[in-house]
């Protein structure tokens, strides 16, 4: 029979275990070990079966079984101490609270997914385990951030494989009153909601549900509701589902709905509202729209809302990819408004900002990146190369301007190494080095550690692994098919001894999960190699809609299916954070070889060498930044302009010299007697054998020196100075006296926007240079500019001066502020600076007339700019 109706009954702690209520709904337990061993030790096998998930757990404990542990005096002391802990932990001053008046009071962070524990499956990669990080790492240094997203009924799909190695597709639905989640109240009890308008008369709302991510609440929108039709139901069903409308309303309630549930946060329960808001990804960008909507109904006009919005929001780009760029029709995105989304707000302003009116743009395009960074003043990428190169792609919202001035800097990502760090190497460090240090990964003494013990370790986190393994390849097969009596031989798959490398992201193209098959026959013999074997983990989802991908995924399964490998190479399904937690630190060496330079940031690498992996890995995202040479290994690029197959010959025959020649023999301690013409068998593992020396450096020097740098706590701290607090300074000054200066600079914007077309450079001079200069010479530069309408104050003259390429483009370019010397009369003026040639060789200088207003984030923000000509 079919329930009729269903119940989830909370369940109801004797008083003496009641914390562990409290310890279960603050999903701080998923980083904080002695919390999660509580929780284990509370029922090994019960725990087990529920996937490690607290509230689960306690919902299956009987009546007898609580009296129980309520009666258990080691239980209840653990319980005490570790609710004491936790609310140490929520209160206590940290970090943020010693930054000052400055310090923003509150930050909205908005993001699609959330990666916080595989227990609440909200995130499909890479995005979404960063915004988990995000929020850890900011709840560890006290910053106020609220996060926002939405609460998807399925979340991403659980990958299987089919016989003939096809990724098979499920959606487990999930009860978010089985999840550790609170629903948001009025204070009469009925349940708080946020509504917005849709087409047709129809109207889309949702529920509020808070997971405390620390001393972070997350708020997750919930269209699952009785209150909505059928249609306005399925909005948030699942992760990346839909396209077109789908999709569409799923980014209006997150970004629209977002700023409404913020509001219905601070109203019930006093919180401050956030001063900054930052958009991660383009996704939530509406979230824009919703505080202009909010700031026009305050009676602000358009230009002066935006201007209002624009101090505040921050936006993040997470990718080089186009076709990863988010992208409407324009026709549709209208569509929404019409119904009412933002009366009064102009449709065509709306439009404008996801307009994509530049060279190479299409006109019937609505793009949700190019509208995050005309809504953020401030805007960054995830890794310096990847800083580049977005400044490269969306150059043409600031042409005039050279690529590497437009206004879009870089974070580089990190990972929050209490979730990322295996127990087994923090309580190692900790007992050496002492217990605070090594949650921020500090490993500052890691050449003082024994090099055998720390070899040991290794050796245990491999076994950890290859345990895990084996039972993941044999309920795979069972999966696909196989019977218990056909899989004797997954007992044996893998062995502790042998060099193992991971490959583990998600499938898209770029990755090249199957860069490692180029040659087949080359692998194998990689693998089987007598004297230095290597064995391979390799794990991934493909988006559903992605047959390459899937494709790629078959032809590697069927590689690993070959009996004569079988034991060397294993495709783990259903790669999560589960998984993960186990895989990385397994791994001697973490695999990257994506298209260079299509890989943002990437952080598996970085989660990898916070447990003493080393990478290897193609010189992007992260990797181009933080390589040196002795961390690790970077695969070589094919030069510019080979095509995709040569690159692809090119890369993988780097991949294998590097793996064959370098990688294995310093694994295997044999690398100095090779080199020596003195090859023979290995006797890695075998008692009193030596231990690869060279290799342990390398560990102990990853452990130390890119610890901190790839750590969360880093990439918080930056964003907290670099973009938060100058937007926080920037959000309160352009609202103080009721928006005094939204209005004056949206003013000025708007007067320099229809002023600058008669704005010229008419003449410059170089005064008191002769045709043979010498370093050191002094030269005047004299530049008569025209103005129009704008007063001199109103800009900036300047000098780029620096070294001239060979296409006479300057480079390595110092920009200086000419001054005022004389008005020439009907707007004409003559601006004037002493120069001096300070290094030799070609130099050469331009003079430029930008904006100048003291609210402008850069002198390209506007993208108004004058040269010389
Ligand atoms: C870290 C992580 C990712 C992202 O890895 P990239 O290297 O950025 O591709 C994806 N999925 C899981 C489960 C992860 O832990």
């Amino acid at each position: 029979m079919k329930a009729i109706r269903r119940f989830t009954v909370r369940t109801v702690l004797p008083a003496s275990i009641s914390g562990l209520g409290h310890l279960a709904s603050n999903l701080r337990w998923s980083w904080h070990e002695p919390t999660a061993n509580l929780f284990r030790d509370l029922d090994p096998d019960a725990y087990a079966a529920v996937g490690g998930d607290p509230v689960a757990l306690l919902g299956q404990f009987d009546r007898a079984k609580l009296d129980a542990l309520a009666a258990d005096h080691s239980i209840v002391d653990r319980v005490n101490d570790l609710t004491a802990d936790l609310d140490r932990y929520l209160t206590e001053p940290r970090w943020c609270q010693n930054l000052g008046e400055n310090a923003p009071k509150s930050i909205a962070y908005f993001s699609p997914e959330y990666g916080i524990t595989s227990v609440l499956p909200q995130y499909s990669g890479g995005l979404g385990i960063l915004a988990g990080d995000h929020l850890k790492s900011a709840s560890d240094l006290g910053v106020p951030l609220i996060g926002v997203g939405l609460l998807y009924q399925a979340g991403y799909f659980k990958q299987a494989l089919s016989r003939d190695a096809w990724q098979q597709e499920s959606y487990p639905v999930l009860d978010p009153d089985g999840l550790p989640l609170t629903l948001l109240r009025e204070a009469d009890g009925s349940p708080a909601i946020v509504t917005l308008p849709l087409p047709d008369n129809r109207q889309l709302h949702a529920y509020i549900w808070r997971a405390d991510v620390g001393r972070v609440p997350l708020l997750l929108l919930d269209s699952n509701i009785p209150n909505n039709d059928d249609a306005a139901r399925q909005i948030t069903d699942r992760l990346y589902g839909g396209g077109g409308d789908h999709r569409l309303q799923q980014e209006l309630l997150l970004g629209m709905g977002g700023v409404k549930a913020l509001r219905t946060y601070a109203r019930l329960t006093g919180t401050p509202a956030p001063e900054v808001f930052h958009t991660n990804e383009g996704h939530a960008g509406f979230l824009g729209i919703e505080r202009i909507r909010e700031l026009m109904d305050y009676g602000l006009t358009w230009d002066e809302a935006l201007t209002a919005v624009r101090a505040s929001t921050v936006f993040t780009t997470h990718t080089p990819v186009p076709a990863g760029i988010d992208r409407f029709q324009a026709l549709q995105v209208g569509h929404f408004f019409r119904a009412g989304l933002a009366p009064n707000v102009p449709l065509d302003g709306i439009l404008s900002l996801g307009a994509e009116n530049y060279e190479g743009g299409d006109p019937a395009t609505f793009n949700m990146a190019v509208m995050g960074l005309r809504l953020g003043q401030r805007a960054n990428g995830v890794a310096k190369l990847h800083g580049k190169v977005s400044r490269g792609m969306f150059s043409g919202l600031w042409s005039g301007f050279d690529v590497d001035e437009v206004p879009i800097t870089s974070v580089t990502n990190g990972v929050h190494v209490p979730t990322w760090v295996d127990p087994k190497i923090a309580n190692f460090a900790a007992e050496r080095f002492g217990r605070n240090t090594v949650a921020e990964g500090d490993w500052s003494r890691a050449a003082d550690v024994d090099d055998a013990e720390l070899w040991a370790l290794r050796r245990e986190l491999r076994v950890q692994l290859i345990d895990d393994v084996r039972e993941r390849v044999r309920a795979s097969w069972i999966k696909r098919g196989a019977s218990e009596a056909e899989l004797e031989w997954t007992k044996n798959v893998l062995d502790p001894d042998v060099l193992t490398i991971g490959f583990a992201r998600r499938v898209p193209t770029y990755k090249r999960l199957t860069l490692m098959l180029r040659d087949p026959a080359r692998l194998k013999k990689i693998l089987l190699h007598p004297q230095h074997p290597v064995q391979i983990v390799v794990a991934g989802k493909s988006h559903p809609a992605d047959e390459a991908g899937k494709k790629m995924i078959q032809d590697l399964v069927r590689f690993t299916d070959d009996p004569e490998v079988r034991h060397r190479i294993v495709f783990l399904p259903n790669y999560d954070m589960k998984m993960a937690r186990t895989l990385f630190p397994g791994c001697d060496v973490w695999l990257n070889n994506p298209l260079r330079p299509l890989e943002a940031c990437g952080t598996s690498g970085m989660k990898a060498a916070i447990n003493g992996a080393l990478n290897l890995s193609v010189l992007d995202g992260w990797w181009d930044e933080l390589y040196d040479g002795e961390n690790g290994w970077a695969i070589p690029t094919a030069p510019a302009g080979t095509s995709a197959e040569a690159r692809d010959d090119f890369e993988s025959a780097a991949l294998y010299t590097l793996i064959e020649n370098t990688v294995a023999p310093r694994f295997y301690g044999t690398e100095a007697a090779e080199s020596a013409g003195a090859a023979g068998p290995s006797e890695h593992g075998a008692a009193g054998s030596e231990l690869p020396h060279t290799w342990i450096h390398m560990i102990k020097h990853t452990l130390s020196d890119l610890g901190p740098k790839v750590s969360a706590t880093r990439m918080v701290q930056d964003y907290v100075q670099q973009l938060y607090i100058p937007a926080a300074e920037a959000g309160r000054e352009i609202a103080a006296n009721e928006f005094a200066n939204a209005r004056e600079l949206a003013n000025y914007v708007s007067r320099m926007r229809h002023g600058f077309g008669n704005v010229h450079v008419e003449h410059v001079e170089s005064v008191g240079i002769d045709e043979e200069p010498s370093l050191g010479d002094y030269f005047r530069v004299n530049a008569y500019v025209r103005l129009g309408d704008i007063a001199p104050h109103e800009v900036q003259v300047q000098v780029i001066s620096g070294t001239v390429t060979a296409n006479d483009d300057l480079a390595d370019t110092v920009t200086s502020n000419l001054e005022l010397a004389q008005d020439l009369g009907e707007g004409r003026y003559l601006y004037t600076m002493e120069m001096v040639l300070n290094h030799s060789g070609s130099f050469g200088y331009g003079v430029r007339v930008v904006p100048s207003h003291p609210l402008l984030a850069s002198s390209a923000e506007l993208g108004l700019v004058a040269n010389a000509h």
